[in-house]
């Protein structure tokens, strides 16, 4: 039998914790010095403010004490709210958004 630690509100109660943490917060607005336009603006010629930090790999209950995926530059991506809701839109997961409010899954046709 699989055991799991926690539970879709235990990955949540994290996530919430985690976005408000000191070392959130230092490496999000660290990351956004180096990355103050949105990467995939950027990637279409187009310079747009980033306004938020975005995790490619979304935490969850199986990756929440990854620090690689916490924090780790490889999995993060700076972006605009525009590419950020349509990044959401995209998949079929649960994640959390910045505040560590869970965001369900939406389709608004995007692409
Ligand atoms: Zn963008
Ligand atoms: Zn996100």
């Amino acid at each position: 039998m699989k055991k799991y630690y926690g539970n879709k509100n235990g990955a949540r109660n994290f996530a919430r914790k985690f976005y408000s943490s000191k070392s959130w917060r230092t490496k999000s607005s660290a990351y956004r010095m180096e990355h103050p336009l949105c990467e995939r603006c950027l990637k279409h010629g187009i310079y747009t403010k980033s306004t938020c930090v975005h995790h490619k790999e979304h935490i969850s209950r199986m990756n929440q004490y990854d620090w690689n995926i916490l924090l780790g530059d490889d999995n993060l991506e700076a972006l605009c709210d525009d590419c950020h809701a349509k990044v959401h839109a995209k998949y079929t997961s649960y994640e959390f958004d910045e505040d560590g409010t869970l965001i369900d899954n939406y389709d608004d046709g995007n692409d």
